[in-house]
This record gives structure tokens, sequence and C-alpha cells, in this order.
């Protein structure tokens, strides 16, 4: 597999494997509109005389990279923290579905099957993750832009027929902005797929790799910010 350099700056990577593709949390950065504005604030500071430095966060549960909890829409099926950790973790496809503002069902599968090598019986159980084009830039040092792509609820039967356990989209929301009643969210939980946004994909090459995204355990968590990381196979 080829890949091209680190994703982020973010850190020293020791481990040549490992692509991090989580966004930075930071003051003012690009939220949904409607949640809560991001704040980082030094509480405590040690070049001030502080014991410590200690900085007070103010953000929404889903902020940045994160997943979403299936009691986000669905009070029901289950909040973060009765939330099996196993989708979190494992084999994930990264596909390339470029331009479109709105993937589609058909779509999906057409961009899937035409992956070369690719076993469509490999996928039952793993994660896909969507390289759109959203990915084009680095989206999450810009304002909101509604015209992010995303998926049409249709897309759902497809993961649920190749038994996919994840679906990652790199932008805030699987969810279109304009549209009402969010029945991909609805579609997705209703169909036990997990659900992780705001990744940033813009140096990933299409491929498998192994996701590592663990979330915050947030008690009765609607959503919360993860860490998440590709490591090559
Ligand atoms: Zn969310």
């Amino acid at each position: 597999m080829n890949h091209q350099s680190q994703p982020l700056s973010s850190g020293r990577h020791s481990d040549k494997s490992l692509f991090d593709i989580s966004i930075p949390i930071q003051s003012g950065m690009v939220q949904w509109p409607g949640d809560p504005p991001i704040q980082i604030e030094t509480t405590l500071d040690v070049s001030k005389g502080d014991p410590a430095t200690v900085r007070t966060l103010t953000l929404g549960s889903h902020t940045g990279t994160h997943v979403d909890a299936f009691s986000h829409f669905n009070p029901a099926k289950g909040s973060l923290d009765e939330m099996d950790l196993s989708p979190y973790l494992g084999k994930a496809l990264v596909v390339s579905i470029p331009s479109v503002k709105e993937i589609t069902g058909p779509l999906l599968e057409q961009s899937i099957t035409g992956m070369l090598d690719l076993d469509i019986h490999a996928l039952r159980g793993q994660r896909l993750l969507l390289k759109t084009k959203n990915s084009d830039t680095p989206w999450f040092k810009n304002a909101f832009n509604p015209e992010f792509c995303h998926l049409n609820p249709n897309c759902v039967p497809v993961l649920e027929k190749w038994g996919i356990s994840l679906v990652g989209i790199d932008y805030l929301s699987v969810e279109g902005y304009d549209v009402n009643g969010a029945p991909t969210h609805h579609a997705l939980i209703q169909a036990g797929i997990y659900i992780l946004e705001g990744i940033y994909l813009g140096d990933i090459v299409p491929g498998w790799y192994e996701l590592l995204c663990l979330p915050l355990k947030i008690h009765q968590g609607d959503g919360a910010m993860a860490r998440a990381v590709l490591r090559a196979l």
C-alpha cells in the first residue's frame, strides 16, 4: 500500500504506520450550526505561578471528530456507555467517492464494486470510511459549509446488505444540512450501524487499514469526541 505524508502534524508519530484522521479541537473551530461554540480557556497556568496548567473546555458532545451514540436520535437504542466497543476497533476500508454532494445507495454500490481486487464478502462485520470532496481541503480550518457531502438514507440498505458495522464520514454529519427528520441517522441506528463523524482523510490513500477510535466514556452520552487513527496493514 502506498501512503503519502502524515495527515496532520499533531504530535510526533514514532510509528510511521499510524495515520491520525482526527481533527484538532480548538477555540472557535467549525461546529454544527446551533451546537455550543467551542471555547478553551486557561484556568490555571504554571507560567503565571499556578501549581499546574489546567484548561476549561466548553464544547458540545458532537465536537470535531466524534461518534454518535444511538441515543442521539433514539433513546430506546442505548447511550454511549451502553454501546459495544468492537465496531470502533478493527479492519476498515477507506473508499473514495469524489466530487458529489450526496452519496446515494447506487453510487455507493458502484464505488465499492469498482475497487480493484476487493472481495465484497470481506466487508462483513468491518468498517467503511468515506473519503469525499469534503477532504479535498482541510475543512476543519474553515467556516461551516452547508454544501458538504453526506449520505442519502438509501445507502443504509446497501451498508446493511454488506454487513458494515460502522460508517465514517469526513464532515460533521452523515446527514445533509437541510434534510428534515434525520432519516439517514434514523436508518443507520435502526440497522445497528455505528456512526463516526468529523474525520479528515485528505492524505489517506483508499484501501484497507485498521481503525482505532475510542470515544470518551460519558455517562448516558449521546455522543463523544474520539481520537481516530488508522494503522496501515
Ligand atoms: Zn454527531
